[in-house]
């Protein structure tokens, strides 16, 4: 026998636990109206309630400012809670279809139905937002789900697994902690809907130094390679599961000249320093603007900042800190290549210590440099400039599709063509980041930055299947559809 195999504590209760989630649902409570509305009503109690214990949480993971944990995590999370409780009656409400000439006399309808027993692995950088809309969403559309929450944010972890154990119906609405291992464990069973949130792909695998992340593991279902999106893919193929990915990439944004420049700016670093120092999905990633702009774009990026969070920023309190060593290892690889040598037009300070690492610019990069090539998830922003803003259009097509894309200008061609030409998970004009907070706004990515989209009605929408059904009578018989097939028959 092997001396010391480990296995955790999770790892082992997974199998139980997924039966006990399929008895529940099996149990038909999960699709009631009641039920529903009773689990929706808990979780809006825990972010009310407990409202400091999250607060202290994601302070601890990621040294979130109260006011950034309360506008984008706590407050989000009520709102589609809220939002749920309002609309359900009407989401649940089977619609009405016309039929056509091929089935009358007849009627339709759609009938949203749950998917069963969902997963929900979520990540670490709203890890409040990120586990909870989720999870408010599979309750919604009436199914019984389990969450694992990510290893990376451990404070936040831990509150979730407590306030939902003491809130929420335990049969059937579960919190599985743990990394790779129980994130294995649990994609090993069977389920009928997975939503998963995180890298599509660790490519930046040297970046993290000599520590390797335990993420980084390869496991039964790896493909060779660390593309932890496609294992998530090859779990659910063997049960035919769907699923939704919810991944990142290089969020462009055009910067054009006929712009409110002042507005621009503050907008662009509330979207890139002031929403978790970078560490956003939808955050700018880059910019592109003209080389006769460049110069203004940074003077006013440079004033702005200094305004935001004075002239120390390594100091501030409402910067979000960098989540963990390893990642501020990865963030100061990026900006230590020697190509970025003389680049660095804005910031560059770096404190170890607190995980903490200035706004920084970098101004022109060489297009294969890392801060390139990689997604950055950081506080750190290159600036690519161009000749003719249009050939900033060229320069995105020619990348992955990203999660979403941003433009600023007044110009209404440029706008237009914009949004024909770029491709993306989502787009914003003249704002970033703030589109995933509409709920009438689907929100998800395309290509390689995902595939399923979320929030508001279409949270019920990403766990419910809509079942078509097909209402008949015993009238309109046509003989033509029944043998013996005459000639007649066939003119008919
Ligand atoms: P992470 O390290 O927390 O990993 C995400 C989840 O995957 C965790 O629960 C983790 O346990 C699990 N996991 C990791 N490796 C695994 C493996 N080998 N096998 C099984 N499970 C594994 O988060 P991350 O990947 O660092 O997340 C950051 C990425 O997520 C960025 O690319 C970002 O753009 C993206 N993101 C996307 C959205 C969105 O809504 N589209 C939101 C936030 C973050």
């Amino acid at each position: 026998m092997a001396a010391s195999v480990s296995v955790s504590v999770s790892v082992s209760v997974v199998p139980a636990a997924a039966e006990g989630l399929r008895a529940a649902y099996t149990s038909g409570k999960t699709r009631t109206y009641e039920w529903r509305v009773s689990q929706l009503n808990a979780m809006l109690k825990i972010t009310t309630r407990h409202e400091k214990d999250i607060v202290l949480a994601l302070n601890s993971d990621l040294g979130k400012h109260e006011h950034e944990a309360f506008l984008h995590e706590i407050s989000a999370v009520s709102a589609a809670c809220r939002m749920a409780l309002k609309e359900l009656r009407l989401w649940m409400k089977p619609e009405k279809v016309k039929t056509s000439m091929t089935t009358f006399p007849s009627s339709g309808e759609l009938v949203p139905e749950p998917y069963g027993v969902v997963l929900v692995i979520s990540t670490w950088n709203y890890p409040i937002l990120l586990s909870l809309e989720p999870v408010i969403a599979a309750i919604s559309a009436g199914n019984a789900v389990v969450l694992k929450p990510s290893e990376v944010a451990p404070a936040t972890s831990e509150v979730m697994a407590k306030l939902l154990g003491q809130y929420m119906d335990a049969s059937a609405v579960k919190v599985i902690e743990g990394g790779v291992q129980e994130t294995t464990a649990l994609l090993e069973q069977k389920w009928d809907k997975i939503f998963y949130t995180g890298f599509l792909d660790h490519k930046q695998l040297a970046l993290f130094g000599d520590e390797v992340p335990v993420y980084l593991y390869l496991n039964k279902f790896s493909t060779g390679n660390n593309k932890v999106g496609r294992i998530i893919l090859a779990a659910a193929a063997q049960h035919l599961t769907p699923v939704i990915l919810e991944l990142g990439g290089k969020c462009p944004v055009i910067v054009d000249s006929n712009i409110n420049l002042t507005v621009a700016v503050k907008r662009l670093i509330s979207g890139k320093w002031g929403c978790n120092s970078g560490q956003t999905c939808v955050a700018p990633d880059y910019v592109i603007t003209t080389k006769a702009f460049a110069s203004k774009l940074v003077d006013a990026i440079s004033s702005e900042l200094e305004r935001f969070y004075g002239k120390d920023p390594v100091n501030s309190t409402d910067m979000s800190r960098i989540i963990n060593s390893r990642h501020f290892e990865r963030l100061t690889k990026l900006l230590d290549e020697d190509k970025l040598f003389g680049k660095i037009v804005i910031g560059g300070q770096c404190d170890k210590t607190n995980l903490k690492i200035a706004p920084t610019v970098i101004l022109d990069p060489p297009l294969d440099s890392l801060i390139m090539t990689e997604e950055i998830f950081g506080p750190l922003l290159p600036i690519i400039t161009v000749n003719d803003i249009r050939d900033g259009f060229n320069f995105i097509t020619s990348k992955e599709k990203p999660l979403a894309a941003y433009i600023f200008t007044n110009d209404r061609k440029l706008k237009e063509d914009f949004v024909q030409r770029v491709s993306a998970g989502g787009i914003a004009v003249n704002e970033v980041t703030i589109h995933l907070t509409d709920p009438a706004l689907p929100f998800g990515g395309v290509g390689e930055s995902g595939m399923g989209t979320y929030h508001g009605k279409y949270s019920f929408e990403a766990f419910s299947h809509k079942k078509p059904v097909l209402y008949r009578g015993f009238t309109g018989e046509i003989s033509a559809r029944y043998p013996p097939y005459t000639t007649r028959k066939l003119k008919f």
